[in-house]
């Protein structure tokens, strides 16, 4: 293990991940190539060298990693056959393109957690929408499509027989709905050398409409016995898959006490933004120590925590304006992320906000009043 920050590391995607990768590569002065099929992505002005191209396309990733020493990704839907070819030409490509692999389908995920008895809701696979409706009687269920869903988006609920009209017409997971207490999530970070290290249990509550994250409070206030076992269950996964990078294990604590895993996501996350602010290490830096084989930083949360995301107010579509941004700015530990997205739409995430507090009670307050007061607009 030894550090090099001439290494060249390359980042599949310039969104607000790849920007607050970018934001904690400065400090170890990293040198970041960024590829995003979007001339105006987050990242734009922000890498040593920004690339415009498709990450699902073979060739462009291809040559994109000629000149790059490590290649990571924001955003998981790329082109896996480029990265294993890349990974065995000897580049370093973390997370590895076999971990990604089972994780882009959300089939192979969910069968990748019964092949290790890690704990998640009961299933069954559909290819369409008649097998949705053949399968009548494991309804209220939630419908999955298998791919190139997220932010909730190819995700439904299906609860009686009016709803099958929705049921997706391509290949699916028809999947337990759960009545959970609380949804949390556990982000671990893997090195090459095998260390790992959690973040702080988070605890997510979720936008009923546009199914995004709208607020999230960490520490998770949960029993104390849960909590270690939420914490075990997502070192389980990460060192089942034996991920380099940062994994983040999103969970539901049952109505009955049971821990159950939803889904993983293979790179920093929504659900550790607050890290950036509350904890000895962020995310993002952590994520770069894990993909550069270095010590892995302490994670430990500094005080309560709390982020809201900043999301596009419903109805208005066009340039952003941030509306009150002056009169949260007043209050103390209230720190804005924007991400650099010129144009808002409804529920578009725009930024986030993370508040600090040494009170729990004042942090939600805190909380909602950041909510109700900052707004994104257009003209
Ligand atoms: P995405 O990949 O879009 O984030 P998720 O699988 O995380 O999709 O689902 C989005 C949200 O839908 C979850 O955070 C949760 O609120 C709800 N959800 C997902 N699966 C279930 C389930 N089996 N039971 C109840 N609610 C669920």
């Amino acid at each position: 293990m030894s550090f090099d920050n001439r290494l060249k590391i390359g980042i599949l995607g310039g969104g607000q991940l790849g920007k607050m990768l970018i934001q904690a590569a400065q400090d170890f002065d990293f040198h970041i190539s960024v590829l995003d099929p979007d001339p105006d992505a987050p990242c734009r002005h922000l890498a040593h060298s920004f690339t415009v191209g498709q990450l699902t396309d073979y060739q462009t990733v291809i040559d994109f990693a000629q000149d790059i020493d490590v290649l990571t990704i924001e955003i998981e839907k790329v082109n896996i056959d480029a990265l294993e070819i890349l990974e065995l030409v000897g580049k370093k490509v973390f997370p590895q393109p076999a971990v990604l692999r089972k994780i882009q389908d959300k089939r192979i995920q969910k069968q990748f957690f019964i092949d290790n008895e890690i704990p998640t809701a009961a299933f069954i696979l559909t290819e369409n929408k008649a097998d949705v409706i053949a399968n009548f009687d494991f309804l209220p269920a939630v419908n999955k499509l298998a791919k190139d869903g997220y932010d909730g988006r190819g995700v439904q609920i299906l609860r009686n027989a009016e709803d099958l009209e929705k049921a997706f017409e391509a290949p699916s997971l028809l999947e337990e709905l759960v009545d959970f207490e609380k949804e949390i999530a556990v982000i671990v970070a893997r090195n090459e050398n095998g260390e790992v290290k959690t973040f702080p249990t988070v605890e997510m509550l979720f936008h009923p409409e546009a199914n995004l994250v709208e607020f999230l409070f960490s520490p998770a206030q949960i029993d104390a016995k849960i909590d270690k076992k939420a914490q075990e269950i997502a070192i389980e996964v990460a060192n089942k898959f034996e991920i380099v990078g940062l994994l983040a294990v999103e969970m539901f604590i049952t109505k009955d006490g049971r821990v159950l895993v939803n889904e993983v996501a293979p790179r920093p996350h929504n659900s550790g933004h607050q890290t950036m602010r509350a904890n000895d290490v962020s995310q993002f830096e952590q994520h770069l120590r894990a993909i550069m084989n270095l010590p892995l930083g302490d994670t430990k949360s500094n005080c309560f925590a709390a982020m809201v995301n900043i999301l596009g107010e419903d109805g208005h579509t066009g340039k952003a304006i941030y509306q009150n941004m002056d009169v949260i700015l007043k209050e103390s530990g209230v720190h804005p992320f924007l991400y650099g997205k010129a144009i808002t739409k409804p529920f578009r995430k725009m930024g986030h906000v993370t508040i600090l507090e040494e009170n729990f009670e004042n942090l939600i307050k805190k909380a909602n009043f950041v909510k109700e007061t900052l707004k994104v607009v257009s003209r």
